[in-house]
């Protein structure tokens, strides 16, 4: 295809509440819960070759977050005359890239501008096509830096809200600094990234905290742990201090967007050798061969 061929972002085909249209005219109401108090949730499903990968796992976490908030229509409800895997699949087969990612958002919908919900909330639900791509050969080679922070975040981040704005804040502090993540650091504890999950090596052991209401519990991190027990690579689920964080050999960044990126300096400090380890390229090897052979559900 060529870039010609390529549509623009605004003729992009999405869905917003039964209808499929071109991105540029979607409309929502400014009374819209979404637009007014950030008030919903959302998914961002990676999809290879036109698969959805973990479709599943993506909808029952959206499931999660939709009870967490008590925005308890069920999906099935929301989605309305299709089921919410068909309107996937349709928007799937009119995007422009093979591969993409697939963002999802539920609101409570539109209703008097008061905190309290809508008596009878009417849902918007918004799907469109994001394209993705997969970190490129130099940020494998070398490695991304970061840069930590405070976890200023509420006490419900297993949730996964539309109300990003702590999130956003935080993010920003490393684009201001040039680098590519903030990790983030509660009352000295690891939590997680402002948009990935943290790993780390220690004495040889692949570390990363268990899953609590302080972290969205990531698609991502749990295919690290399949990986990781299924290539026999020893690894442990278990707090982590500021300071194991800190004498880390390696340091990780996953998410279903970046992938594993290994951090190689962190604060200004090289991380271990100050080039991705060991253990990072064995992994890397792992997750590349599992999405050539199982994400793109081709043989090996
Ligand atoms: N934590 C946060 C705060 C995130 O935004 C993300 C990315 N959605 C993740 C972790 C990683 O989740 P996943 O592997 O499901 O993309």
């Amino acid at each position: 295809m060529t870039d010609d061929a390529v549509p623009t972002v605004s003729a992009t085909i999405v869905y917003l509440n039964g209808e499929y249209l071109p991105l540029d005219q979607a409309r929502i109401s400014v009374m819209d819960r979404g637009f007014l108090f950030g008030d919903g949730v959302y998914e961002v499903i990676p999809v290879y070759d036109r698969q959805p990968f973990r479709l599943d796992a993506h909808l029952h976490r959206l499931q999660q977050s939709l009870q967490g908030i008590r925005l308890n229509t069920p999906l099935d409800d929301i989605a309305g005359r299709e089921p919410i895997q068909q309107i996937v699949a349709e928007i799937v087969a009119q995007a422009p890239w093979p591969d993409m990612g697939i963002y999802l958002q539920i609101t409570r919908g539109p209703g008097p501008r008061d905190h309290a919900f809508p008596n009878t909330p009417q849902p918007t639900l918004f799907l469109m096509p994001l394209a993705l791509g997969s970190p490129g050969a130099a940020i494998l080679q070398n490695g991304v830096a970061a840069i930590t922070a405070i976890d200023n975040r509420w006490l419900r981040c297993n949730l996964k809200t539309t109300s990003l704005l702590a999130n956003v804040l935080l993010r920003q502090l490393s684009v201001d600094a040039e680098c590519a993540e903030t990790i983030l650091l509660r009352e000295g504890w690891l939590t997680e990234g402002s948009a990935s999950s943290v790993f780390l090596v220690h004495d040889g052991v692949i570390q990363t905290p268990p899953e609590s209401e302080l972290m969205l519990p990531g698609i991502t991190y749990e295919i690290l742990l399949e990986l990781a027990r299924c290539e026999g690579m020893p690894h442990q689920v278990c707090p982590i201090s500021e300071e194991v964080l800190r004498k880390a050999d390696e340091i990780w960044i996953t998410s279903s967007t970046k992938e594993i990126l290994a951090v190689t300096r962190l604060d200004d400090h090289p991380v271990g050798s100050g080039q991705p380890g060991p253990v990072y390229r064995r992994m890397l090897a792992a997750y590349q061969h599992y999405k050539r052979t199982v994400m793109r559900g081709h043989t090996a």
